[in-house]
Order: C-alpha cells, then sequence, then structure tokens
C-alpha cells in the first residue's frame, strides 16, 4: 500500500493500526536512508514519546535500516508532571541499556521557569503581552542542542508532530506539515528550528507519525510498545497522564504544571483522579500563585515622567512591569511548601519544582537586587497612585485635583 493509495480512505474509513505503522515505515525508509545522522527530539508528551519508542522497535527489528548514527535529545523543562517526568526518566534509563546515545536538553539555570520568575523577576507569561516562556525554556534549548550534536554535519530531525487524518485528507502525506497543532512544545520543532540560527539549512525534518490518530497513539503507548514484543518500554504511565483510553483529543494536552496560558489543568485533573497520584493535589496552587504575582501589587510600574522628559514616549509608557522582592521571596516559600507537601504525602522519591541548585540561585539574583533590563527597582509598585497618566502619543492627564505636577 502506498501513501496515494490512502487517499481512498478519506471517505472516512479509519485507519487501522498496522497501516499506520506501515505508512510511518514507508515515511522512514523514504526519507532516513539519506541522511546519516538521525536526532529525535523528544518532548516527553504522548506523540513523540510513541515516535520514539515506535523508531527504536523498527531498527530493532529491522523493519528500518539503522542509522550510521542517532541521538535523541529530551527536552526537560523542569515543569513536566510527575508522571510524565518518571517515565521519561525510565525511558532514558532503557535508552542507556540499549546503548542509543541520548542528551537531557535544559535551559541555562538562569533562563529557566522559575529562576527566570522568581530570580530575575519578569512575571509569569500571559497571553497577551508576555509570552516568553516557550522560546526560552523549549525552542531555544533544543536548537542548540542539535546546532551542537550536528557539528559540521547535517541531520534529519524526527519530530512527533501528529495531525491525524487530516493529514491524508488533506494530502499532507509528502510531510511537509508546517502546523503548529498540538499542545505546547510539539509543533515548535518543525516550524522554528529549521530557521534556528546555527542550523538552517543543514537539518531536514521529518514527522512520521503525522498522519496517526490519536487512539493509535493510546494504543501503541499502552498496549503496544509495554510488551517485550515491541520493546518493553514503561508508556502507560503516559497513556494515564493524559487521561488514557479515555482521553479525547482536545483534553489530550500537556505542557507545564499550572500553564498560566491554559484556561484548565486537565492532565493535572485526570492524573488527580488516579488513586496513586493523589498526592500531586497540591500542585493545583500552583496556577493561583502566578495569577497573584502578574496583579499590580506585586510589580513595578514606570512613571512614565523620566520618558516624557527624555521625549521617549513609547506604546505604553506607565507599563507595568517586574516583581518586587517581596513578592519573588513569598512566591517562592509557597512553592516550596507546595514541593515539600506533595514529596510529604507521596513517598515516591524527590519532585522537584525547584532543585537545590535553583533555590540557591534565585535567592542569591534576590540578594543582588536583580532586575531585568531597563528597571532599577526605583520604580513605584504597579498599585501606587500616579498623579498623572501618559498615554502613548506623549499626552498627559493631570490629576483633577492638581496634587502634584510632573517635575
Ligand atoms: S506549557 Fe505554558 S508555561 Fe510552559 S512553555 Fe508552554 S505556554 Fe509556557
Amino acid at each position: 500500500m502506498t501513501a496515494r493509495d490512502l487517499h481512498l480512505f478519506e471517505a472516512g474509513a479509519r485507519l487501522q493500526m498496522n497501516e499506520s505503522i506501515e505508512l510511518t515505515i514507508q515515511s522512514l525508509q523514504a526519507y532516513a536512508g539519506q541522511h546519516e545522522h538521525l536526532v529525535i527530539a523528544w518532548s516527553g508528551g504522548k506523540d513523540s514519546t510513541a515516535t520514539l519508542t515506535l523508531i527504536c522497535w523498527l531498527i530493532e527489528t529491522g523493519r528500518i535500516a539503522r542509522p550510521k548514527r542517532m541521538t535523541v535529545l529530551y527536552a526537560d523543562t523542569r515543569q513536566e508532571l510527575p508522571p510524565l517526568a518518571i517515565a521519561a526518566q525510565e525511558i532514558m534509563d532503557q535508552l542507556a541499556e540499549r546503548g542509543i546515545d541520548f542528551r537531557v536538553v535544559r535551559a541555562a539555570l538562569d533562563k529557566r521557569f522559575l529562576v527566570y520568575i522568581l530570580g530575575r523577576g519578569v512575571p509569569p507569561p500571559n497571553n497577551n503581552t508576555l509570552r516568553w516562556c516557550t522560546r526560552q525554556i523549549k525552542v531555544d534549548p533544543m536548537a542548540e542542542a542539535i546546532a551542537e550534536t550536528l557539528g559540521d554535519g547535517t541531520a534529519l530531525t524526527i519530530t512527533g508532530v501528529r495531525q491525524g487524518e487530516s493529514a491524508i485528507r488533506d494530502r499532507r502525506i509528502e510531510m511537509s506539515c508546517g502546523k503548529d497543532g498540538a499542545e505546547c512544545g510539539q509543533g515548535w520543532y518543525q516550524q522554528i528550528l529549521p530557521e534556528s540560527k546555527g542550523i538552517r539549512g543543514r537539518i531536514a525534518t521529518l514527522a512520521p507519525i503525522l498522519h496517526w490518530r490519536v487512539c493509535h497513539v493510546w494504543e501503541w503507548l499502552r498496549h503496544w510498545a509495554p510488551q517485550d514484543e515491541f520493546g518493553g518500554w514503561p508508556t502507560e504511565i503516559i497513556a494515564d497522564a493524559y487521561g488514557g483510553d479515555e482521553a479525547e483529543e482536545i483534553n489530550a494536552r500537556t505542557g507545564c504544571i499550572g500553564c498560566p496560558l491554559a484556561q484548565e489543568e486537565k492532565a493535572l485533573d485526570s492524573i488527580l483522579a488516579i488513586p496513586k497520584w493523589a498526592h500531586l493535589a497540591p500542585l493545583h496552587e500552583l496556577k493561583p500563585i502566578y495569577r497573584w504575582l502578574r496583579e499590580p501589587a506585586q510589580r513595578l510600574r514606570k512613571s512614565g515622567i523620566e520618558r516624557l522628559k527624555n521625549g521617549e514616549i513609547g506604546k505604553n509608557p506607565q507599563r507595568m512591569g517586574p516583581l518586587t522582592f517581596k513578592a519573588r521571596l513569598t512566591a517562592l516559600d509557597q512553592i516550596l511548601n507546595i514541593q515539600r507537601r506533595v514529596n510529604a504525602e507521596g513517598n515516591r522519591g524527590m519532585f522537584e519544582l525547584i532543585d537545590a541548585e535553583e533555590e540557591a540561585r534565585i535567592r542569591q539574583l534576590i540578594s543582588n537586587e536583580t532586575w531585568p533590563d531597563g528597571w532599577d527597582g526605583t520604580e513605584p509598585t504597579a498599585d501606587t497612585w500616579l498623579p498623572v497618566t501618559i498615554y502613548g502619543n506623549g499626552a498627559e492627564q493631570h490629576d483633577l485635583f492638581g496634587l502634584e505636577e510632573p517635575a
């Protein structure tokens, strides 16, 4: 059966598991052989884990040729849900046993999610103005790791991007996908990495499970991959983390715990419904902490007067900015407290949202009075009354009672 034949399924017939795997094999046979080096960009989520374990099985059973060189890069944001982090660790143990080359990819210490927020004072991201996180904790570290892995050569990067039946219906089976169609951190490899500095033009990207339906992913993770004949991978736990067999496509998204950009925490809720993970309940307190940190009382604000005097009026001259030291220390205590409670009740090994090195660095940055660029801590807090409102066009609105004039 060829990729072209499968258009016959447009009428609505389902691709069966074996057919999905067959198409995956065809795509790998067509493209992997053209490259000496295979780089698997693995996020630890369901689609990229299915891709990784499937490729290992296909190589081990001779269904696809063994590449001359293969490297697995695991993107560790330090904010993963514990079951996913544990599963990733177990899979890495197995990669090591099989002699497969892998690397854990993390942002530099000062750029990690909680160090950046609590140490440097940058507010948690939001949907509108300040979405700094995806690039900083996922895309850039992965791009750098790929560039290092490549050396002077070229490679085929494998991603877990998946579009299900629409991939076939829309005739995108040639793997020309460029859409960011899944959870944060899943579509980005394909869209952004090829453009990244240092690797532009030197990697090709292939999404070999592009056409898989989500039920095939569950089927593989829960029923096939754990069996010895398919590699004996500890992947059931990943299916659990997404709600398992019952998970709907819309429900099947994960990202950082307490992601400030997500409305709900469906993955965490799914996990908490499983008795052995009930001790993770305090993690529900993270999102309110991130919300609290974005409130005016916890942040500084530009008065705008200096900029007005210098003729530097921009879009938002009285914009809100970084977090006060008091707010950072309060949030640090609260998050460490959540961590302590999870670990006290869990008794399943240490779970560290903030590890000792990160905590020490956060405290050091605070005691060094570190502010983001363009701020020095002399600005008023954002809940302070300002006697004059300055608009983006430079217009001023003075307090009607004239208590104070701008200097
Ligand atoms: S999951 Fe949320 S917090 Fe994490 S990188 Fe994505 S958008 Fe940012």
